[in-house]
């Protein structure tokens, strides 16, 4: 499996590659900005792109979704529930003072228990509404291994004061969701350094 984290836009939000070297194929995960580089390591490491997951619609995780769907084909994978959140994006950018990029509907809505990924690297949907109302998780059981957006940090927990959060909601996502994993589970978040389930179960001061 290759898998490959690198921070993208201004507020670094992780985007992330997975590849199957058998394949040669990959899905990309929160495409947020900087496309040309995300093509670039796509180049380099000889994958074509098949799938573009977005784990919520917040601008800096789903900015350079079109852009990359355009330059690949790949389709693009968002929950629904986030639709309302994708069509405010001049809002969005205007809280960040950038210009607003090209959205458009995502070609299938990723929903609750959807496998989603590559053959020989599926991922799970984990719906867990919250952060905002389309947030989902991607688990990859057979890796232990969770992308959790903006929903799970290191030592934190995705904020819940913009449009389409909800604290207890969040809550109750990870708890019922997240918490359930197994301890051994690596979390890469949409932001920051990477943990563990067990880390965040033992010391993440909003899970007690
Ligand atoms: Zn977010």
């Amino acid at each position: 499996m290759i898998l490959e984290t690198f921070p993208v836009g201004p507020l670094a939000c992780n985007c992330t590659i997975v590849g199957d070297e058998e394949t040669g194929e990959a899905m990309v995960v929160d495409p947020g900005d900087n496309i040309p580089h995300i093509l670039a390591r796509l180049m380099d490491l000889r994958l074509t792109l098949k799938q573009i997951v977005v784990t919520h619609a917040h601008i800096d995780h789903v900015g350079g979704a079109v852009k990359l769907k355009r330059a690949t084909g790949a389709p693009i994978l968002l929950n629904q529930n986030d639709l309302p959140l994708l069509k405010m994006m001049d809002t969005q950018a205007a809280w960040l003072s950038v210009p607003t990029p090209e959205v458009a509907e995502p070609d299938q809505s990723a929903e609750d228990a959807m496998v989603v990924g590559l053959a020989a690297y599926p991922a799970t949907v984990l719906h867990t509404p919250g952060h905002t109302q389309g947030s989902i998780c991607l688990h990859f059981a057979e890796q232990r291994l969770l992308l959790a957006g903006d929903t799970l940090f290191a030592g934190s927990i995705g904020r819940t004061d913009l449009p389409g959060g909800d604290g207890r909601q969040i809550l109750r996502s990870l708890h019922d969701r997240l918490l359930t994993l197994e301890d051994a589970t690596r979390v890469i978040p949409g932001h920051g350094p990477e943990t563990t389930i067990g880390e965040e179960r033992a010391g993440n001061p909003f899970l007690r």
